[in-house]
């Protein structure tokens, strides 16, 4: 497949070139079924097939099936999962624990407030989230422990997850499929689909059903994760499109041999950027090395009067999408599965050659 640019956006990000391709021929003619994917019915035995296979893949890539876990495609995106989850599983006058890793950690403890009592176990919040807090406690009477695997704003990434006797919630939202975890510590997986599985528009759910149903709270429909597991994500209308095109992501990994396959290879592109940006006298990676993410690299340049040249040179050289989160200034590289080695060893020649320009 041709390659457009070397494109390091944080989300929407790249997709592989193949699901492009095959999405936009689906567009036009579905199946060979002379109509687009965009005019059929959602109940339509065609796309029922398609959500069931996407649903079965995200079990098989997981490795969670048969372990009582229901996946679900909604709308809204990661930050309606924010309200979701306090809705569906904080306890009436209950209370449940946070890790404030970064703006969307934090944007999730704002939405769950109203809800109960919201405790902030750790943050690294006077240190702008440079690293992730480490030895905090979990009470004992939350309903249950949210966490932010990957904080895609401040390239920092969890390596390990407490082990808690409360239900784990996490929001994989920028490094879902990129690495292999034990998926079945969590009780609760969601991610919006615009990184690792598709385009922005539906959002991924991973829930154990034995923690629903216990709030006693009255929960809007739309709202309920029980409905939507009743109604296999046909509540209502769901957006076909993104989960058209998050399947045939998830063929891709499946056939590239999973995520383990795939975690090779993202390591592989993480060590050689993190390496350069340790090499090079002219760059300062912004978060703790033990934290570094290997979706979202996050570095500076030493001296401001560089960057004219070095935001030159790399958009010379093909490259799109570098310019870091503006509440944290300078780059952020986010190499998800579908960018390949070959485009960041284009960025590292452009740091060498930064430093052959400028020293
Ligand atoms: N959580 C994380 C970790 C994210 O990176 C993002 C978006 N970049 C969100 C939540 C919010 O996702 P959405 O825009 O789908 O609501």
């Amino acid at each position: 497949p041709t390659m457009k640019k070397h494109n390091y956006s944080a989300g929407p990000c790249i997709l592989p070139q193949d699901v492009f391709e095959e999405a936009a021929q689906a567009v036009v003619n579905f199946n060979n079924s002379d109509l687009s994917i965009l005019e059929i019915s959602h109940r339509s035995k065609d796309f029922i097939a398609v959500m069931e296979e996407a649903r079965a893949l995200v079990l098989e890539l997981l490795q969670l099936e048969n372990k009582g876990y229901q996946v679900l495609f909604l709308a809204g995106g990661a930050s309606l999962e924010f309200l979701m989850v306090p809705y569906n599983l904080m306890a009436q006058h209950g209370k449940a624990a946070y890790l404030d890793t970064g703006t969307w950690a934090s944007n999730a403890i704002k939405e769950a407030k109203p809800f109960g009592e919201t405790v902030i176990v750790a943050s690294s919040k006077e240190q702008n989230y440079t690293f992730i807090p480490k030895g905090f406690d979990i009470p004992n009477d939350a309903s249950y422990f949210h966490c932010t695997s990957n904080n895609t704003i401040f390239g920092t990434q969890m390596k390990s997850f407490p082990k808690t006797n409360v239900p784990l919630v996490c929001d994989m939202s920028s490094d879902i499929f990129s690495r292999t975890l034990d998926f079945s510590q969590f009780d609760l997986i969601y991610a919006g689909a615009q990184k690792n599985m598709g385009p922005a528009g539906t959002t991924l759910v991973v829930v154990k059903e034995s923690i629903l149903g216990k709030t006693g709270r009255y929960i809007p429909s739309m709202l309920d994760y029980e409905k939507h597991i009743k109604a296999e994500s046909m509540y209502n209308t769901p957006p076909v499109f993104p989960i058209y095109a998050s399947l045939l992501t998830l063929r891709w990994l499946k056939k590239l041999g999973g995520i383990a396959a795939i975690e090779k290879i993202n390591e592989a592109k993480a060590q050689l950027l993190y390496d350069e940006i340790d090499r090079n006298p002219l760059f300062k990676g912004t978060a703790a090395p033990e934290d570094r993410s290997i979706m979202n690299a996050t570095f500076l340049l030493l001296d401001e009067n560089h960057v004219p040249i070095f935001d030159k040179m790399w958009k010379d050289a093909g490259i799109s999408g570098l310019t870091g989160h503006r509440s944290v200034g300078g780059y952020r590289a986010s190499m998800y599965n579908a960018l390949p080695l070959e485009s960041v060893h284009v960025l590292v020649d452009v740091m060498k050659e930064l430093e052959l320009v400028v020293c």
